[in-house]
């Protein structure tokens, strides 16, 4: 059957979306400017826009990113894309970049949150060359999402593959979870391969970030940002494409792009591109 959407628990078939409680996609899909979210999304994403108030400029400059990072790759020929932490559909998202470039593109998205699957049907309206599908998976569990008939009948993993964990990592607290689920993706994967990530940082205003992780902790979402050591061991082995680490609207920008004007402590995250040897 299709994909029932309710906000209550059942037992047949019909997706939870927990309505009660803020999700970390609805709130970005509020600073994005987007529609698909609730009361309890928008309440948490205003105590955390209250404590950060860049936050939408944060949301935009991280979106772009993974704009100019998609089109880049497309451009240098990467064909095949998983997108781990997808988010609500907002156009363009990344197989419409990937697929203007080179319509033949196999895009691949997931993310762990009801809400996403719901609206995955906009997702998958693929350019009739290329190929797109959905996977309901979480990134905690790195094996089952590399094994998902979504990934194994849309991607062939011996062949280069653009992996894109965007605005995804900091949700995965602790010292070493993070890296481990990286470096088993990247493992994975062969020579060839591309990984584009994009993660918030204290580096740039440690007590506005403090204040936003605690208030997503108490809006029910644990997370971690990482300095710029942290985030640059994710590469660890493979070679950065230029510029190498940048903040979000730092890499790669467009000529006269709108974010011109945004300071590294508003993008507040950490964006980088590398190539697996
Ligand atoms: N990558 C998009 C959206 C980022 S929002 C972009 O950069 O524009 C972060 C997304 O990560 C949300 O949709 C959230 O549901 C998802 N996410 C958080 N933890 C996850 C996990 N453990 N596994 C998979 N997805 C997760």
């Amino acid at each position: 059957g299709g994909i029932g959407v309710s906000d209550t628990t059942a037992d047949d078939g019909v997706i939870d979306l927990e309505l009660d409680r803020a999700h970390s996609a609805r709130m970005y899909d509020y600073y994005l400017g987007g529609h698909t979210n609730f009361p309890a999304d928008r309440e948490a994403a205003g105590r955390a826009m209250a404590v950060f108030p860049s936050l939408l400029v944060t949301a935009r400059a991280n979106r772009r990113f993974m704009h100019r990072a998609t089109r880049h790759l497309a451009l240098g020929g990467m064909r095949q894309f998983l997108d781990v932490g997808t988010g609500i559909p907002t156009s363009p998202n990344l197989h419409e970049v990937a697929q203007e470039v080179a319509p033949e593109s196999r895009v691949v998205y997931a993310d762990n949150d009801p809400i996403v699957l719901a609206h995955a049907q906009a997702l998958l309206r693929s350019h009739p060359a290329g190929r797109t599908a959905y996977a309901h998976a979480d990134v905690t569990d790195p094996a089952a999402l590399l094994a998902a008939p979504e990934v194994r009948e849309t991607l062939d993993l011996e062949r280069p593959v653009a992996l894109s964990l965007n605005a995804l990592l900091h949700f995965v607290p602790g010292r070493t979870r993070a890296h481990e689920i990286v470096e088993f993706l990247k493992d994975a994967l062969p020579s060839g391969s591309t990984l584009a990530i994009s993660h918030v940082t204290p580096d740039f205003d440690p007590e506005g970030i403090a204040r936003l992780v605690e208030a997503y902790r108490a809006a029910g979402t644990p997370g971690q940002a990482r300095t710029w050591e942290e985030f640059t061991r994710f590469f660890d082995g493979w070679e950065l494409l230029e510029p190498g680490v940048t903040t979000s609207h730092r890499w790669r920008p467009d000529a006269g792009d709108e974010f011109g004007g945004v300071t590294d402590a508003e993008a507040a995250c950490y964006a980088a591109v590398a190539r697996k040897p």
